[in-house]
This record gives structure tokens, sequence and C-alpha cells, in this order.
């Protein structure tokens, strides 16, 4: 017997959950399982890595039926986590033979319309795509009795209110709604008092457990910050690495730097391909330790396990990017660090971040001794450098840009 017996699940799901290896449900499944299985609209307050998703999980694979057309749409931010709702979807409901598709944006649109004539009783979609779809009539949500919002607040923050509204919408009035949101900001609140029915609020109140959370900053001039990553990537006992950076700009000169002194290190941004990033996502799934560099995109959402250190090398603007990048590692238990790197431009930001949680303990380190790196500056920057200079030769070619693959190489100072 499962401890998700209590819920009133079909033994089907619950010999899934047992499957999975899923011993005791968290708390947002906790508190959010019971009404979604009864039926009622819900607004649940927390996080990735809470366990979400087979909160919503367990109400869609109950409700829906083989060939019974489309009856259960989740919507969600971004490509990869449509993608990552699908598998999880997929496996809650294998025992069902239901379909599940994915829909979303950044791709070629036919494949996915031939998936679509295919038939399927769950659809993940990014807004964007789906509202193309429906546009096009080669989507049919006239039988959605579930409706779904993953990550509410991050889609209103990506600008898709007016497409999430028309979605709304188009979809039948007699349904089952459910937003999950990390944080329920009053722009969230306007949308679930118009589109809800008498919801149900529940919240996962922590969203880190600080016992198994240390968070560290050290103060460092912005021309050492790639020195003391370095060190502490070689030093430090770690497995898996989160780096985030604020810009797609950023995110390249960290990833080339490191690897320019040797340390093993894979980017991924809004600016690569649908394929390069399933491609990153997998390399650094399946490895046990390495750096993933990164922009917040990749902050939502992943199901990356095993991130032991999340490192901010900027401190992002907004405090909710704080906590969501934190909420990479210290999952399911399992013990985290999070190392932030100020220099001066991020002291506003960090301030923020203090006063908006104050029930984070953030400690102060001291720089340890560190070994200069060799820094080299991005191609752009040297093209730059040379168009300002108008410095070509007589060939229209930079010269020493062969000899140098577009880099230059400088020493950092310490
Ligand atoms: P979320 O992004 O909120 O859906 O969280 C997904 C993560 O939580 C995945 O890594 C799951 O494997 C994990 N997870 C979901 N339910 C449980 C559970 N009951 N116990 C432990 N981990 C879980």
């Amino acid at each position: 017997m499962s401890v998700f017996d209590k819920f009133g699940l079909s033994q089907e799901l619950n010999s899934t959950i047992n499957s999975l290896g899923f011993t005791k449900p968290t708390q947002i499944q906790e508190k959010s399982i019971p009404h979604i299985i009864a039926g009622k609209d819900v607004i649940g307050e927390s996080a990735t890595g809470s366990g979400k998703t087979l909160a919503f999980g367990c109400g869609i694979v109950e409700k829906v039926v083989p060939n019974a057309g489309l009856q259960a749409l989740v919507l969600v931010p971004t490509r990869e986590l449509a993608e990552q709702v699908k598998e999880s979807l997929k496996e809650l409901s294998r025992q069902n033979r239901v379909r599940v598709i994915s829909v979303y944006g950044g791709v070629s649109i036919n494949p996915q319309i031939d998936d679509l004539q295919r038939g399927a009783e769950i659809a993940v979609a990014t807004p964007g795509r789906l509202l193309d779809h429906l546009n096009r009539r080669t989507i049919n949500i006239s039988s959605v009795k579930i409706l779904v919002l993953d990550e509410a607040d991050r889609m209103l923050d990506m600008g898709f209110i007016d497409d999430i509204k028309q979605i709304i919408k188009s979809c039948p009035k007699k349904r089952q709604t459910l937003f999950f949101s990390a944080t329920i900001s009053s722009n969230i609140k306007n949308l679930t008092d118009r589109y809800m029915n008498n919801p149900i609020r529940v919240s996962a109140v922590k969203m880190v457990d600080p016992k198994k959370l240390k968070q560290v900053y050290y103060s460092i001039a912005k021309n050492s910050k790639l020195s003391l990553l370095a060190h502490l990537l070689q030093h430090e006992n770690s497995g898996l690495a989160m780096i985030f950076c604020n810009s797609r700009k950023t995110t390249d000169f960290v990833v080339k730097n490191l690897r320019a002194n040797r340390i093993s290190a894979i980017a991924i941004h809004g600016g690569f391909s649908q394929n390069k990033r399933s491609r990153t996502m997998q390399i650094f799934n399946n490895a046990k330790a390495g750096a993933l560099i990164c922009t917040d995109v990749a902050a939502r959402g992943l199901h990356i396990e095993n991130v032991s250190h999340v490192y901010n090398y900027e401190i992002p603007k907004d405090p909710k990017d704080y906590v969501h990048r934190i909420g990479r590692t210290a999952r399911a238990g399992e013990e985290g660090k999070v190392v932030n790197f100020l220099c001066e431009y991020d002291y506003d930001n960090f301030s923020r971040i203090l006063s908006e949680y104050r029930e984070f303990t953030i400690e102060k380190q001291e720089k340890p001794a560190l070994q200069q790196v060799v820094v080299r500056m991005d191609e752009n920057n040297r093209r730059g450098q040379f168009h300002r200079q108008g410095f070509n030769n007589s060939r229209g070619q930079r010269p020493g840009f062969n000899s140098y693959r577009g880099v230059s190489k400088k020493r950092q100072s310490l």
C-alpha cells in the first residue's frame, strides 16, 4: 500500500506512482490532490520542483478517457517545460492508453499539425503557438474539461497575458481550471477572479529548506569573477553546477573562458535553436559533474536532478528570479549550495533580494587566493574593435583573425 492511496486514486495510477519511486506526497501534492480529484478549481502557490506536475497530472490522468478528443490542456511558458511536462504526463498515464502531445514555438509547425491530426487526449502547449493552431483551426479545444496554467506568473512575465485570455475564452465554460504559480501577483489574482469558479487556494510555503541549502556571497571586482568561478569549480566538491548570468553575452563569455581554462562547461540560453537546447539538456542531465552556464530561461521548469551548486555569476534584477535559480538545488531532500558573486553593479539587485526575502541567511565568504586565469574576449567584441578602428588588411581580412580564431587573449587581473 502506498501513501498516495489515501487520495482515492485509481489502482492503475497508484501503482504507476509507486513504480516511479514516490513514497510520500510533497507538500503541494498533499494539499492540492484531494481538491483536484474532487473536481474543484485550484490555485496552487508553489515553485518548480515542488511536485506540482504530479499534482495536476493525477487530476488529468484520472479524468481523461481514450478516444474522446482533446480533454486536458496544459499551458506552460517555455518549450523546455512543455517537453518535460509532456514526459511526466506520459509516465503518469502509461497504463491509460491516452496520447500526450506538446505544441510549442521555435520549431516547424507542420509536424505538429500532423501530430494533432493523429489525435491526442492531452496537450501541453506554449500560449503563442497554441493560439497559432487555434487560428489555423488545426487544434480543437472544444472538449477540454481540464485547463492547467503551469508557472502562470512566468507566462505573464513573458507577456502572454492576452494570448492566455484568448485561449481561456476559447475553452468550454464548463471545465476545471487549475493555476500553478510560484507567486500570486495581483495580475494573477485578476485572472483567477475572472476565469475560475470558486477556486481553492493552497500553497507550499517553504520553497527551499534552509537546513539543506547554504547560501553565501563573495564581494569581488568584476574582472576577478571568472578567476573565482574557475577556482571554486576546481576546488569545491561539486557535482553538477548551474551558473547563472543575466545576459546571453555574459553566458557566452563565461562558457568560452571556462573551456579556455580546461573546465568542461556547456551553455544554454534563448538564443540557441530548440535542437541545440535539447541536446545540451540531455548532455547535462546524463553527466555526473560539470557546469551549465545559463540565463534565466533555463532557471524555470527544467527537470535537472542532482544540481549540487548554483552560482549567480550576476545577481538577477528580479528577486523572484533569484528564488527560481536557487530552487534548482537542494531538491528532494538533497543538500545544495548557492554562491553569489557580487561586484559593484550587483549590489542593488542583491539588496532587493535581501529585503524581499528576509528569511534568507546569506553568509559572506572571504575571497580565496586566486590563480590568474586566461581571459578571451569574444569574437563580436574583437570585430567591434576592428570595425571601430577600420582595421582591415588588403584582402579585407582582419589581421590575426585566423590565428586567434576570433579571440584575443589578455591576463585577467586579480
Ligand atoms: P515540479 O517541477 O514541481 O513538477 O517537480 C518535479 C520534481 O519533483 C521532479 O524531479 C519529480 O521527480 C519530483 N517529485 C514529484 N513528486 C515527488 C514526490 N512525491 N516525492 C519526491 N519527489 C517528487
